[in-house]
């Protein structure tokens, strides 16, 4: 009897509040050895969500479809004309708030003899407002710019209006790739075409949309 009241005595210790009170310790000292799991993998979420995929994406997207270049030789080149004006801003959209006229995407590819797209090439732009005025104390749709990594550039204006002295829609340009020398010539519409520098023009609800690719030596 005595005996079996000491077993007793034991299995109420080993089950006493005392003992219980243990397990919430050692599950305790687990909690902030897990906590700062769950809170570090969350700032790396947040670091990753705020580089490299984020930044690439909108250039990817805001550039339009653009078909695989085909080459036919190099682009003429083409007068220069009394109006460039040097260092000018690094923009692709020559638009300005309050700015006439229609509005033009100009896109395409700056390739090599070879067809290759070239990166980082140079290309410079000026022609005149849509009543065909050019700014030459200023920078009102002047600006140059580089191609991306794929060799594409895109312009962001307005369509050139024409001037007395030079009744033919034009925008001028100047294109250099890395080492190479600069090709100066002008881009022409369809409604009065220059060979090998008439742009391919579309038209939709939010404006032009021109198409060329410069071949450059
Ligand atoms: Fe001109």
């Amino acid at each position: 009897m005595k005996r079996i009241l000491t077993l007793a005595l034991l299995i109420l210790t080993a089950c006493s509040p005392a003992a219980s009170e243990t397990a919430p310790a050692v599950a305790a000292s687990l909690v902030p050895t897990m906590a700062p799991t769950p809170n570090s993998t969350a700032a790396v979420q947040v670091e990753s969500a705020t580089s490299t995929p984020v930044a690439a994406q909108p250039t990817a997207d805001s550039f339009p479809a653009l078909a695989a270049p085909a080459c036919t030789g190099f682009t003429p080149e083409n007068q220069e004309g009394p109006y460039y004006t040097a260092n000018t801003p690094e923009r692709n959209s020559l638009i300005e708030e309050g700015m006439q006229g229609d509005r033009l995407t100009v896109i395409g590819y700056v390739l090599d003899v070879n067809c290759q797209p070239i990166a980082n090439a140079w290309l410079d732009f000026w022609q005149a407002d849509a009543i065909g005025e050019y700014d030459n104390a200023g920078y009102i749709l002047r600006g140059h710019q580089f191609t991306d990594s794929q060799g594409r550039y895109q312009l962001e204006t307005i369509m050139p209006g024409l001037y007395s002295s030079r009744p033919i829609r034009h925008i001028h340009v100047k294109v250099q790739p890395p080492g190479g020398s600069i090709l100066t010539t002008q881009l022409y519409f369809p409604e009065q075409p220059i060979e090998g520098l008439t742009l391919e023009l579309t038209q939709s609800e939010s404006g032009y949309q021109g198409v060329f690719n410069f071949v450059v030596r």
